[in-house]
């Protein structure tokens, strides 16, 4: 049997594990990402992950050939800008020291090569496309020809996926929504500098400022610490929620009419906070869509964390059927 290393290398943890041509998930290990570290301790750390995992081993086939020499490539999807065809990350933000610049793929090969006894390919994208690609081979856009799948957490992301490949972009940023300008979050200030965008109100982090700013209350940790105001009836927490929600929706709109995909899907944690988040959401998107575009279905995503290990793997095994 043929099987691929899939990693999710994120900011706070890096999850791995084996996955077989069908999309099958082996178990999954993960460990803390040394960040700060600089990338060479962060590839150390996806190496140690890697033998774990190759020791962990294959449960559910009993008498198949050894993981490791049946290892065909490696799918990584990290945080970052990533040019996929160098394999490098191009940019990154603060939480990761010194990870432009990174030349991930050649790395990641490079430190594997003994644990397989053998260099394989190795396909390093952005762990977002990642998890969008994953949600369209296995998850909830499965068989879509085209998807537009959306990360509400912390942050925001997105992916859009044609034909069963990445829209990558001449900049290697195609699909990053949250730098949509959008109305109602003058008052806020994105991540990247500038007043206005869709990030600094819908995402978690900034449902929690704008809550922040309504109430006049900064001791609310987080969007979850909202979310549970909200749902014990505070007004304004409500309307945190409602207006965070609804900059999403406006903004997943904007994309559904340039793109026109056959399926929206929206997951992370914000996303997972239930009907006070998804109603508004929704409510806003389709208020915002011509007719002919009204009905496109906007579907929650189905994998979990599974997600971007899974779209890892499908651009590995592509990379596999290319050579
Ligand atoms: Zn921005």
């Amino acid at each position: 049997m043929e099987l691929a290393l899939a990693v999710d290398l994120g900011g706070t943890k890096i999850a791995g594990a084996l996955v077989d041509r069908g999309g099958q998930v082996g178990p999954v290990s993960t460990v803390p990402t040394p960040a700060k570290d600089g990338p060479d301790v962060v590839v150390r750390a996806v190496r140690g992950l890697l033998r774990d995992v190759l020791r962990g081993g294959w449960p559910d086939r009993p008498g198949a050939a050894d993981p490791g020499t049946s290892v065909r490539a490696i799918g990584v999807g990290t945080a970052g800008v990533v040019d996929v065809q160098a394999g490098t990350i191009v940019s990154s933000t603060d939480t990761f020291t010194g990870w432009a610049g990174t030349h991930l793929g050649a790395e990641v090969r490079a430190l594997t090569t003994d644990l397989l006894e053998r260099p394989v390919p190795v396909h390093v994208q952005n762990d977002v496309d990642a998890h969008a690609l994953g949600e369209s081979w296995r998850g909830a856009a499965a068989g879509a020809r085209s998807a537009l799948v959306v990360a509400v957490g912390t942050g925001i992301g997105a992916g859009v996926v044609l034909d069963g490949t990445v829209l990558r972009g001449a900049h290697h940023v195609a699909g990053e929504l949250g730098h949509l300008p959008i109305g109602g979050a003058d008052h806020l200030r994105c991540p990247c500098g500038r007043p206005g965008h869709l990030e600094a109100l819908g995402s978690g982090a900034g449902m929690r400022r704008h809550y922040a700013w309504l109430s006049g209350d900064g001791s609310v940790l987080d969007a979850r610490g909202v979310v549970a105001l909200a749902t014990a009836g505070d007004r304004t927490a409500r309307q945190a929620v409602r207006e965070s929600a609804a900059a999403v929706g406006r903004g997943i709109a904007a994309v559904v009419t340039v793109l026109d995909p056959e399926v929206v899907v929206v997951s992370g944690g914000v996303a997972e906070a239930g009907p006070l988040w998804w109603r508004p959401m929704e409510q806003a998107l389709r208020a915002e869509l011509v007719d002919v575009l009204e009905d496109v279905p906007v579907l929650p995503g189905s994998l979990g964390v599974a997600a971007p290990l899974l779209g890892a793997a499908a651009s590995a095994w592509r990379l596999v059927d290319a050579a």
